[in-house]
């Protein structure tokens, strides 16, 4: 039997809630006169709502504005010190882990190096924890006031507690990770592939901002893709979506590391260009050999543009996007020097109509914002309504 769907009003306020949170966000300060346009809802819902939001801490005041004719209308503004958010960026080279205010301020920083071919998950785990001790201690905030630690790792993540990580580079194969850090500490602990999160990033805050349907390609010794539609990023059955480095541009092409062939990774990841330059495997700084590679106007870096815009292409057929970002420290090495050989072959790869619609620009955020997104993914519950700092859970009512 289905029960009837009962929408109490504890339920409605709870939605209103997450409504005006959102937005008061993403826009900034902003009046209850310009919120009540911004959410649909009414001017009573929105006093209400601000009302317990202001007496919750999670809102302040932020100044006056003239309004027409009337009396100056109060801004209001979510409270950057209301809460914290760690972000946690599991590299190739490093354990990163960075803590943040609401408005995403970098208050500390914790930089644990990883040798690059030892990525030993109780090592990886150890750095974390002791990351968020030291970013902690650092700023002197309070435990109590952290939503969370978001964290973005290499490789395949299954969502649940237990945080099962597949990630072939590193040698993980259905590793617990959060049931390692759980061990540690008490804070919510939220996981997800680091392209991912670097995608959320560029999203709320770089070239995606303001985009609903957005792709973010990230390119850097391998290749990945951040799908999101309608605002939300797109995981498939078991999270695994966005393996864009792993789509075919070659019916049994190069071998790929994942083990197949053909892979677009083994035309356009770092890793690939420079081997097919004819460049000695395992380079020592893969990012300077491949500057000048791009520099020196090799021409395994025009065919490799336009590799990159067929596999652009493809992202364009299949998902129509409005807005493309190119990421990742390779990505946005190619992007800089080739951007209009990547667009050509973009256009003469896609169809007409979804090309047309879509915009292809470089990331804003740099290569090392997996840290930042990461510390997103604790943002969004937040705004959900579904975590807040322990420390001002018993003033919710
Ligand atoms: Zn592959």
């Amino acid at each position: 039997m289905v029960r009837p769907e009962r929408r109490t009003v504890r339920d409605l306020r709870k939605g209103n809630r997450a409504v005006l949170l959102r937005t008061l966000y993403f826009a900034g300060p902003t009046s209850r006169h310009e919120l009540t346009g911004l959410t649909g809802l009414s001017a009573a819902s929105v006093s209400n709502v601000t009302g317990d939001l202001i007496a919750d801490g999670v809102v302040v005041e932020a100044g006056l504005v003239e309004s027409d004719g009337g009396r100056p209308r109060v801004l209001l503004r979510v409270d950057p010190e209301f809460g914290y958010a760690i972000g946690v960026d599991v590299g190739e080279t490093h354990v990163r882990v960075e803590l943040f205010d609401l408005d995403m301020n970098e208050r500390a920083k914790a930089d644990h190096p990883l040798h690059p071919s030892r990525h030993d998950v109780g090592l990886v785990a150890e750095h974390i924890l002791s990351g968020i001790d030291a970013v902690l201690a650092e700023s002197g905030v309070d435990p109590g006031r952290v939503l969370g630690v978001g964290i973005g790792v290499p490789g395949i993540v299954e969502s649940g507690p237990e945080a099962l990580i597949h990630a072939q580079t590193f040698g993980w194969d259905a590793v617990p990770l959060g049931t390692l850090l759980r061990a540690g500490t008490s804070l919510p602990l939220y996981v997800d592939n680091g392209a991912k999160t670097m995608g959320q990033a560029e999203l709320w805050f770089g070239a995606g901002r303001g985009t609903r349907h957005t792709i973010v390609a990230l390119i850097g010794s391998g290749a990945g893709a951040s799908i999101i539609t309608d605002g939300i990023t797109y995981r498939g059955a078991n999270s695994s979506a966005g393996e864009w480095g792993h789509t075919k541009i070659e019916f049994r092409g190069r071998a790929c590391r994942c083990g197949g062939r053909g892979c677009l990774e083994a035309y356009i990841g770092a890793e690939s260009i420079l081997a097919r330059a004819g460049m000695p495997a395992g380079t020592v700084d893969e990012q300077a050999v491949l500057a000048e590679l791009v520099a020196s106007g090799h021409p395994v870096v025009d065919e490799t543009a336009d590799y990159l815009g067929a596999g652009l292409a493809n992202l364009i057929n299949l998902f129509n996007p409005e807005r493309i970002v190119i990421g990742g420290w390779a990505g946005l090495l190619l992007g800089q020097h080739r951007m209009t050989r990547i667009k050509q072959a973009a256009a003469e790869n896609s169809l007409a109509q979804p090309y047309e619609t879509a915009s292809i620009v470089l990331g804003r955020l740099g290569p090392d914002a997996v840290a930042l997104g990461a510390a997103t993914l604790v943002m969004e519950e937040f705004l959900l309504g579904r975590t807040a700092p322990a420390a001002s859970q018993p003033t919710a009512s």
